[in-house]
Formats: C-alpha cells, sequence, structure tokens
C-alpha cells in the first residue's frame, strides 16, 4: 500500500492505473477510521479493481468555532487499517497542498445545501463541494462510496456529480452502528460516558418512531413531538433540528410515506452527533 501526499503523484498514480485499465475504487474520508469507514472500503474493495482512500481534515467545511483543531487525527493507525482493509494507495495531502496560497475556486450546490446541516452550518457544503470534486478531478475514481450517515451529504454530493456531468458512479451505504445502536462516528470519542449513554436516545428514537409509523401513525408533526420530548428529557441533549424529509429533495413533509427520511442533529454537551433513517424501513 503506498501512502501519497502530493497532487502529482497521486495523479501519477490514477493515470498509470487508468492506463493499465484498472477500474479506481475511492472512498473519500477525514480518518480517524472506525468500522463504518472500513464497511465503505469492504464496498469499494468489490466495486472496482484498485482502492483508494483519501484521509484529509478538509478546513473549507469546518466553520469557525468548530472542531477543525480538535478533529482526532491518528495517520499510523489508520494506515493500519487500510492495509488490512486491501487499500492500495492513500492520498493524504496537507492542507497547503490541496489549498495552496492564492486559492480562489469553491463549488457551490444550491437549494439542498440550505436546509438540515447547511442551516446549521453554513459553508460547510461548500467545503465539502468543493473538497470531493477536487479529490474526483486528482483520484479520477471510476466509483465513490460514501456513507448514508451524512445523508444529506451524499444528496447533495449525487446533485453536483449530475449537475457537473463528472464521471463518477456514486454509492451510498447503510449506518453502521455499535451493538447499542450509537451510529460510529469519528467524533464519538468526544463524548463522556454519560454522554455517550444518553446518545443512545437517537437510534432508540429512530426505532421508536418507525413502530409509530408501523402502528399507523403519518402525521410527521406527532412523530417529532414524541421524539423531541424523549430527546429532550436527556440532561445533556440539545435539539439542533430534527424533521421528517423527502429523501431526494429533502424538504419537509407533513405526511410521512415510503420516501420519508427522519434526520437529527442533536448537540450532547459541545459535541454534535448526527442520525437519520427511513420510516418505513429500508436497508439501514
Ligand atoms: P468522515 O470521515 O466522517 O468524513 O466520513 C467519511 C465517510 O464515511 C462519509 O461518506 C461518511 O458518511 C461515512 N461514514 C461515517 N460514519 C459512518 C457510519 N457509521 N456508517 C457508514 N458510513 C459512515
Amino acid at each position: 500500500m503506498e501512502i501519497l501526499q502530493t497532487v502529482q503523484e497521486m495523479q501519477s498514480w490514477s493515470r498509470a492505473a487508468r492506463q493499465d485499465g484498472r477500474r479506481i475504487s475511492f472512498v473519500p474520508t477525514m480518518g480517524f477510521l472506525h468500522q463504518g469507514h472500513l464497511s465503505l472500503l469492504q464496498e469499494g474493495r468489490k466495486r472496482g479493481d484498485l482502492l483508494a482512500l483519501s484521509i484529509f481534515v478538509n478546513p473549507t467545511q469546518f466553520g469557525q468555532g468548530e472542531d477543525f483543531e480538535d478533529y482526532p487525527r491518528d495517520l499510523q493507525h489508520d494506515s493500519e487499517l487500510a492495509a488490512t482493509a486491501g487499500v492500495d494507495v492513500i492520498f493524504a495531502p496537507s492542507a497547503a497542498e490541496m489549498y495552496p496560497k492564492g486559492y480562489a475556486s469553491y463549488v457551490q450546490v444550491e437549494g439542498l445545501t440550505e436546509t438540515l446541516c447547511g442551516a446549521s452550518r453554513p459553508g460547510h457544503f461548500r467545503g465539502v463541494c468543493t473538497v470531493v470534486s477536487k479529490l474526483f478531478n486528482i483520484i479520477q475514481p471510476h466509483v465513490a462510496i460514501f456513507g448514508n450517515k451524512d445523508f444529506q451529504q451524499l444528496a447533495v454530493i449525487r446533485r453536483m456529480t449530475a449537475d457537473l456531468n463528472l464521471p463518477v458512479d456514486i454509492v451510498g451505504m447503510p449506518i453502521f452502528r455499535e451493538t447499542d445502536g450509537l451510529a460510529m462516528s469519528s467524533r464519538n470519542v468526544y463524548l463522556t460516558a454519560e454522554q455517550r449513554r444518553q446518545a443512545l436516545v437517537l437510534s432508540a428514537g429512530l426505532a421508536e418512531a418507525r413502530q409509530l409509523v408501523a402502528a399507523g401513525e403519518s402525521a410527521s408533526a406527532v412523530i417529532l413531538a414524541d421524539l423531541s420530548q424523549r430527546i429532550i428529557a436527556q440532561p445533556e441533549a440539545r435539539i439542533d433540528y430534527l424533521k421528517i424529509c423527502h429523501q431526494y429533495s429533502l424538504a419537509e413533509q407533513e405526511q410521512v410515506d415510503g420516501d420519508s427520511v427522519l434526520l437529527m442533529a442533536v448537540y450532547f454537551g459541545s459535541t454534535r452527533l448526527i442520525d437519520n433513517g427511513f420510516l418505513v424501513p429500508s436497508d439501514d
């Protein structure tokens, strides 16, 4: 497994792979790998001849006062995990390599980015779309794998890829959870034991919402009121948003149907966690 840090080296690697007729799968991450990332790598392995992983904590997707500096990093451990997951190349550039002096170009997807996490984190998706389009140009993948964990991000990337005619297949993978239900996230390390216990309300709340729907409830307001009560009963929880939206348009829905996704962002102490799931259960 190679670890490359410059755009030039990475582009040469990809050019050679393509000249050899190899199909490149790509998994973009910010590192501090967990089993959720590994499930994406496993899928990537199946979908290509060569597997590329990027590890880059992208400064342009963090707002002022967010956790860019504190975001957990461990390239040594990540490389060991990546090697066992069958990764062929890690692209781990510095911020200066990706955004050299004079850098001035950004990618903005409209509409979809203005709600949910986009409303709470202005500029976040501009940074995500910019880095993902740069990574697509550098790594030249045939297929890229993303997690449903960041449901809005996946919808935005699909939109951007279609709108800009990027020749990359986008694949979404189910949320990988701890055995007690907590969605795996690199940010879970920020939680105290007590906050982590309280955070189980998210997956339990999702299950409860699904049960309500299965029992015949279809009014979003009723489902959200029930969930909101459960969440605010946790002393360290503070709701950022709690919404039921259409899976593609992300428009809020008053009535639940087969396209409805429950989307949540909740702070436990100063750690913001997200979780989501279809209300008429599908595969996650
Ligand atoms: P991150 O390193 O947090 O930027 O995530 C990199 C990729 O891994 C994104 O496509 C995420 O949606 C995905 N991901 C993160 N956590 C999980 C999880 N628990 N299950 C599945 N995919 C995940």
